[in-house]
């Protein structure tokens, strides 16, 4: 029998789909996840799955539209090549020197801006079966690992460009603001109200 305290979700909210900036949920700060369900298992295989349509080697679940500390990596890319990892309620320490390096984001599709991180961090998270896993990273590993934590704060790549940068792509960020803004107004893109509804649900299940 299903616990009356817990919310069911519909279908549609057991669907996911990548969702562009400006939508609201990429600038959510999500909560740590307290349960790991079947059907948190379900949203991880989902997500790899989006990831790799769209060429990704990263998605994060508020870019899912997911308001919870999830993300996914498989820095190949590739389905079946390199190694599929999902990380959990993940902390970030000890930064250490920094690098430039070019970033693009499946939130912002065609978009791409040099982004200056810490070349070398710790990071630890848990992974789906419930173990702690600290590493001491750097490079490229450490780039993607420290955008898709980004995601889970309300950050974007192009928060954390120079101005200079940023002023070389805010007329295509500027489209994607424009074209969220005309979907609203058909109903085509959730209002405030209904995300707002949507976050507190999948907090009330998970976190
Ligand atoms: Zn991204």
């Amino acid at each position: 029998m299903n616990n009356p305290l817990i919310p069911t979700l519909t279908p549609e909210e057991r669907t996911l789909a990548i969702i562009t900036h400006p939508h609201p949920t990429l600038r959510h700060k999500s909560k740590p996840i307290k349960r790991v369900d079947a059907q948190l298992k379900d949203f991880v295989s989902q997500m790899f799955d989006l990831m790799y349509e769209s060429k990704g080697v990263g998605l994060a679940a508020n870019q899912v539209n997911l308001p919870l500390q999830l993300f996914v990596i498989n820095t190949t890319g590739k389905r079946g090549e390199g190694e599929e990892l999902a990380f959990i309620n993940p902390v970030i320490s000890r930064p250490k020197s920094s690098e430039e390096g070019e970033e693009g984001c499946l939130s912002l599709p065609g978009v791409y801006g040099p982004v200056t991180r810490p070349l070398e961090i710790d990071f630890q998270a848990y992974n789906l079966k419930g173990e702690l896993v600290k590493i001491r990273t750097s490079g490229y590993f450490a780039r993607v690992l420290q955008h898709e934590f980004d995601h889970l704060q309300g950050v974007m790549f192009f928060d954390r460009m120079s101005d200079p940068n940023r002023s070389e792509i805010i007329d295509l960020i500027e489209e994607f603001e424009d074209d969220y803004e005309s979907r609203q107004q058909t109903g085509d893109a959730a209002d405030a109200e209904h995300v707002r509804q949507r976050i507190a649900k999948f907090e009330t299940i998970y976190c």
